[in-house]
């Protein structure tokens, strides 16, 4: 297992800057997600990373020792990608063996080692039964696990992963990334994941770097970057987020109707302002309690499962708010479309 510390590193393709000098230190055994829009530059720092490409400026180091002019060979690292080409005509069991196979004659384990190591990935990655099947007679979510199988034969320190999961459907994803997570558990490894996926990343990682146009927006535990997001990128990539336009005044915030205490942080300046409220950060009730509330109407409910999403438009401005209340609440209020219902946000940002 090796630490990872990416230092002042940049890229352009042509004339397009896709790097600007990141900076970021990768911890012994942490998983890590690198997390963007597409276009942002997980690939090319992912690549960087893995010596497929290399950077304009900067170094690569791996435990202390700088490998940035290092092939990919030297540099023990496995990879899994989005679209991972198995070899079709051969088994499950000579895809993972592969990589120890093709070793140089004086570094490459006798049958019998080589046949033990496949059988112990084939246990790690639960496929123990599917040794003698061809690629083709496995489900997209199988193929991937075989893929991380084969990346692991060679006993890579590090393991990058870039949008594995991504060709496959919500519910095999959802599956594939606990698996990963407890696999990553159990497997002293470093690894690090690119997603575009917020919800992927929150789920799986120790870590997040967030990706912006080559730039690094945030980095921290899901905790962190979802509960306190540096700026509004990283507020609105993170999760669903009403905005509320207004004005900051003396302390209070007002928008429209609705006036509440500027937080701590916002300081005491006089300005137009947005604030970012989540949608469960929003209480709502059936009568106006006063100061504080606006009102507003019930247009959409979904109540599916426990969560209950509800479309609301404010009555003194048109602006449309999200609310996610949980099934109690709903039932206990009774809720239905057209119904008007008060609202205020119990947490806020500005
Ligand atoms: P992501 O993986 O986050 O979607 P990429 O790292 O693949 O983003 O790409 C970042 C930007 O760099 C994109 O705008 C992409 O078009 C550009 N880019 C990536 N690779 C090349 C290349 N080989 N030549 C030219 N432009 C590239
Ligand atoms: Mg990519």
């Amino acid at each position: 297992i090796m630490s990872i510390e990416v230092s002042q590193v940049s890229k352009t393709f042509d004339t397009f800057t896709a790097l600007h000098e990141l900076n970021l230190k990768i911890h012994t055994g942490e998983l890590v997600a690198l997390l963007g829009p597409s276009g942002s530059g997980k690939t090319t720092l992912l690549r960087i990373i893995a010596g497929l490409e290399p950077p304009d400026t900067g170094s690569i180091i791996f435990d202390g020792e700088d490998n940035t002019e290092k092939s990919t060979q030297d540099r023990k690292v496995g990879f899994v990608f989005q679209h991972y080409a198995l070899f079709k005509n051969m088994t499950v069991f000579e895809n993972i063996a592969f990589g120890l196979k093709v070793r140089p004659a004086k570094l490459r384990p006798g049958k019998e080692v080589i046949r033990q190591k496949v059988q112990e990935l084939l246990a790690l990655v639960k496929m123990e039964e599917l040794a003698n099947r061809y690629p083709a007679q496995l489900s997209g979510g199988q193929r991937q696990r075989i893929a991380l199988a084969r990346a692991l034969a060679v006993e890579p320190k590090v393991l990058l992963l870039d949008e594995p999961f991504g060709a496959l459907d919500a519910k095999v994803r959802k599956d594939l990334r606990r698996w990963l997570r407890k696999l990553h558990n159990e497997y002293p490894i470093t690894s690090v994941f690119v997603t575009h996926d917020q919800e992927e990343a929150l789920d799986v990682a120790d870590r997040i770097v967030i990706l912006n146009e080559g730039k690094i927006e945030q980095i921290g535990t899901p905790e962190e970057v979802y509960d306190n997001p540096a700026n509004p990128f990283v507020y609105n990539f993170l999760g669903n987020v009403n905005l509320f336009h207004g004005r900051m005044h003396d302390g209070k915030v007002e928008l429209g109707s609705l006036q509440l205490e500027a937080p701590e942080h916002a300081g005491i300046g006089n300005a137009d302002i947005v604030s970012y409220i989540r949608p469960h950060d929003i209480e709502i009730c059936l009568e106006d309690e006063g100061k504080g509330f606006i009102a507003a109407e019930i247009f959409f409910i979904r109540a599916v499962g426990p969560i209950v999403n509800l479309e609301l438009k404010r009555l003194d401005n048109d602006e449309y708010i999200e609310v996610e209340i949980s099934k109690e609440v709903y039932r206990s209020l009774q809720l239905k479309a057209k119904q008007n219902v008060y609202l205020r946000p119990r947490d806020f940002k500005v």
